[in-house]
């Protein structure tokens, strides 16, 4: 069996020029920084509430190094770049947290608009979206937790629902795979229930539609054991995008204030151990079952790789796909794709003030992931050494 490397950074980095990676090692080491980061996050929400003009500082720092643009057409040049070391993009419409129907309405077009551009494009292998981009969090709350709903509300619920029924039928027509993002436990039961849903009715011949798994939540091998069973039984593909999960702060805060048992892993080793045994699970049962692996983790990504050496599956078979964010563990997907795995990147866009939460997710998970933003730092270094060392 031959072991992946994730080390070459002339792989890693082809597309960056000297600069860009400058730029990147000045944003690592500012948000390697804990408490920059824990004092930055509430500043700039705040600044962009209030006004104060942060938006250009944002755009060239952070937003730049993380989101393809403000719209489509901005991101053409990432996508190009990407799809040059064959690496496909997923164009993540990345506003959430918002409250009125006519901005849930345009956020759906939106998505429609990207499912319909990767329509037949090979360098747009799947679409996304987020539910608190199409529904309000409250009412996706109150749904969660069973609370019986007014008139008004039903009318409300309905009308998220048809929105994500929108999405899947035009994935379905268009063959484009879509992904449901996993958000927090409290609004996560209703997300399930319309993608498992979805998938009952559009995944009949392929995968098109996908829910995500958390790993990080303590009840989630379960979950995927039970859906996979359920795809088998009723003969439908069960389609799954398997992340950490990118919460958990949070959920343990709230579960900490409301009273109620922590519903996620307290160690890291132990979302680890979920996540790895995910990754079996699925492969075990890959006859029945399509997996992104959504993961900046070269363990889990080396362990992906062995589990499909071990079962002789070939490297770029449709099933199986690896991703990571915009902006980051470039040295995985780089490599990867270059031995020929199915990559992809999460491409998120939107307005700057739009994305921001994202934006926030990003730096607070780089600064709190031991390793993380100092891995990408070693690398970028050892990029550039190498450039100056080889006359470039
Ligand atoms: C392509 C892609 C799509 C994604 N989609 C989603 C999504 O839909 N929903 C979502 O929630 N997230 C999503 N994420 C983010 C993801 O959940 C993780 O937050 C992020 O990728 C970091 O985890 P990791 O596996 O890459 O790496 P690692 O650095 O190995 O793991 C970090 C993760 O470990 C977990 N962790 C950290 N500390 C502890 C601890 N003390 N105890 C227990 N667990 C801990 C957390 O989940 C943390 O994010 C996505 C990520 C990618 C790459």
């Amino acid at each position: 069996m031959s072991r992946i490397s994730f080390d070459n950074t002339e792989v890693a980095f082809a597309d960056k020029t000297a600069s860009e990676l400058r730029r990147a090692l000045w944003l690592f080491r500012f948000i390697g920084n804990t408490s920059l980061v824990k004092f930055s996050a509430p500043f700039v929400t705040t600044a962009f509430k209030t006004g104060l003009p942060v938006k250009r500082l944002v755009r060239n720092t952070v937003f730049r190094h993380f989101c393809g643009g403000e719209n489509i057409s901005d991101c053409e040049p990432a996508i190009n770049k990407l799809w040059k070391s064959r690496i496909g993009t997923i164009l993540d419409y990345s506003v959430e947290g918002q409250q009125m129907e006519s901005d849930f309405d345009s956020t759906c077009n939106e998505i429609l608009s990207t499912i319909e551009m990767a329509s037949g494009n090979e360098a747009l292998p799947f679409s996304v979206f987020k539910m608190t981009g199409i529904a309000r969090v409250a009412l996706l709350e109150k749904v969660n937790s069973l609370i019986k709903l007014s008139q008004a509300e039903e009318n409300e619920f309905t009308r998220v629902k048809k929105r994500v029924e929108k999405i899947c039928i035009l994935s379905h027509e268009k063959y484009v795979p879509v992904f449901f993002d996993a958000e927090e436990s409290w609004i996560q039961n209703v997300m399930d229930a319309l993608a498992h849903e979805m998938m009952q009715r559009f995944n009949k011949e392929k995968a098109i539609v996908f829910n995500t798994v958390q790993l990080y939540r303590t009840d989630r091998l379960n979950y995927l054991s039970r859906m996979i069973e359920d795809a088998r039984t009723k003969g439908y593909m069960g389609a799954f995008k398997l992340v950490r999960g990118a919460y958990h702060e949070q959920e343990a805060e709230r579960a900490i204030a409301n009273d109620y048992e922590i519903p996620i892993f307290g160690k890291k080793y132990e979302t680890d151990n979920a996540f790895n045994q995910a990754l079996e699970i699925c492969m075990d049962n890959i006859d029945a079952v399509a997996l992104c692996s959504g993961t900046h983790n070269e363990k889990s990504c080396e362990l992906l790789v062995e589990l499909m050496q071990k079962k002789n599956i070939p490297v770029n078979d449709k099933r199986i796909w690896f991703a990571q964010l915009y902006g980051m563990s470039d040295h995985i997907s780089y490599n990867l794709s270059k031995a020929g795995y199915n990559v992809a990147k999460y491409v998120p866009y939107g307005k700057v003030e739009a994305v921001l939460p994202y934006l926030i997710r990003r730096a607070q998970e780089n600064k709190s992931v031991a390793g993380q933003s100092s891995r990408e730092l070693s690398l970028i270094m050892t990029e550039l050494k190498r450039r100056r060392s080889s006359g470039l």
